[in-house]
């Protein structure tokens, strides 16, 4: 396979190179972010002045984590370093966990994240000659202008379709002859359930590739998507922390995550001890920006739960790449005293063949007992009057998620599309617990 690089220089860049880079960077980062008035106090506590008191890329160690209460007590300006009239343009995170938080961008700021963005596109093999749809929300939400930037960067034909309405989504496709797409992962499984239902013949669609990201999943779901839409389907990572999409993508491999490491440091840390991981251990995500000027972050916790991957990508690349991520360190639910992760049932449940698209999670008391209900869409075909094969199905699913994660649920099988379909991040976590008992 021939690999393409939409900079060859930088992303085949040799360790050494790279981290003489990287320490450049970060005393920069350090620099303006003493500017800043969260870090003035912040990291002058910690026995930082000035950009030389950062001497090797150990002393990052040095530096405290900055979490996103800090960003939030930090609102509105606490964490700017350029003057108000240099900004152009904020963005501000969906909130997946309460209140958003807000980024400033100053012009320099947009090129370099267009110019990342345009690495993670081009590096799956698309080029100038394609057509792509860019089916996520605009707005605040950082998915939307992101991807535009890079998509026109790299010279695609753009159309700014934005999520939702499936039929005009279609009429796109087969007007413009769209050969790439963007879009979460359950948007596009509900693409591919809406075509069947809309008559549109994947034949006269010319699809290739889709970009996959802003919300977990499994490669099960991938290689699901892959197989119903005929398409390759890229996991791309980001959060409006860090700029937003654009931070680690897969490349023409799919083994894998590259993360920007001249753009960004990455470091796994137990989400208890807050110490780093060595190796290819598992951890949570934390990140250090190094390609924005107005909003310098040092160290965020992203709660995210990853690793990195040992050897090295065939594809060439020299940045390190990051496993799938399986969930948060805020997101794991327990049962019964039991940590189960989400990612864990959608992994069970997407194996299986008869299962459709969509799924609920669903954890309430029962007495003094958890109860969890995992509540599953069948394929259409697989729906039926006579009950005996459904309670083989649902004895089936049962039996496979208690194998997993060892708590017994109840399953509830639904018809194909009744179970509630968001358009942006899926709500697929019920938990009516009482919070305070
Ligand atoms: P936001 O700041 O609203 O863009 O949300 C960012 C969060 O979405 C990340 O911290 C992750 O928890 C999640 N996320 C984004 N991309 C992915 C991905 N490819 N796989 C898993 N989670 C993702
Ligand atoms: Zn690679």
């Amino acid at each position: 396979m021939t690999y393409q690089y939409w900079n060859e220089q930088l992303e085949t860049i040799s360790r050494k190179e790279l981290e003489a880079w990287q320490l450049a960077k970060l005393k920069e980062t350090v620099g303006r972010s003493l500017r800043t008035p969260f870090y003035q106090k912040r990291l002058t506590e910690s026995g930082i002045k000035s950009p030389d008191d950062i001497k090797s890329l150990e002393d990052l160690k040095r530096i405290p984590f900055t979490t996103k209460n800090d960003l939030r007590d930090g609102f509105p300006y606490g964490f700017l370093s350029i003057p108000r009239d240099e900004v152009v343009r904020l963005h501000a995170s969906s909130g997946t966990t309460g209140t958003p938080t807000t980024i400033y961008f100053s012009r320099d700021d947009l090129k370099q994240w267009a110019s990342f963005m345009a690495r993670c596109i081009y590096g799956t093999g698309c080029t100038r000659a394609d057509v792509f749809q860019n089916m996520i929300s605009y707005g605040l939400f950082t998915g939307g202008l992101g991807f535009h930037a890079g998509a026109e960067e790299v010279g695609m034909l753009v159309i700014p379709s934005g999520s939702g309405n499936t039929a005009r989504q279609f009429r796109l496709m087969q007007d413009f002859g769209t050969t790439a797409v963007h879009a979460t992962p359950s948007f596009l499984l509900h693409v591919e359930s809406k075509m069947k239902e809309e008559g549109v013949k994947r034949e006269s669609l010319l699809l290739k590739r889709a970009f996959a990201g802003a919300e977990p999943y499994s490669e099960d779901t991938r290689k699901r998507i892959e197989g119903l839409l005929n398409i390759e389907v890229f996991n791309s990572y980001g959060l409006s922390e860090m700029n937003g999409p654009g931070v680690a993508f897969e490349c023409q491999c799919k083994n894998g995550l590259h993360i920007w490491e001249d753009g960004y440091i990455a470091e796994i840390i137990d989400p208890e001890t807050l110490e780093n991981v060595t190796g290819d251990g598992r951890g949570e995500l934390v990140i250090t920006i190094l390609c924005r000027e107005a909003t310098p972050i040092l160290r965020y916790r992203t709660r995210d739960l990853t690793g990195f991957i040992p050897d090295n990508c065939p594809c060439g690349r020299t940045h390190r790449r990051l496993y799938r991520i399986t969930g948060r360190s805020d997101d794991m639910l327990i049962i019964n005293g039991v940590n189960v992760f989400p990612s864990q049932i959608e992994e069970v449940i997407m194996a299986i063949n008869e299962v459709g698209n969509n799924y609920v999670i669903e954890i309430e008391k029962e007495g003094v007992l958890d109860r969890l209900t995992v509540k599953t869409e069948i394929k259409p075909e697989n729906f039926m009057d006579d009950t005996r094969p459904l309670n083989a199905l649902k004895e089936k699913i049962r039996r496979q998620i208690q194998a997993s994660i060892t708590i017994n649920p109840r399953v509830e099988l639904n018809e194909a599309g009744s179970l509630p379909v968001s358009e942006g991040k899926a709500v697929r976590v019920k938990d009516l617990r009482p919070k305070d008992l």
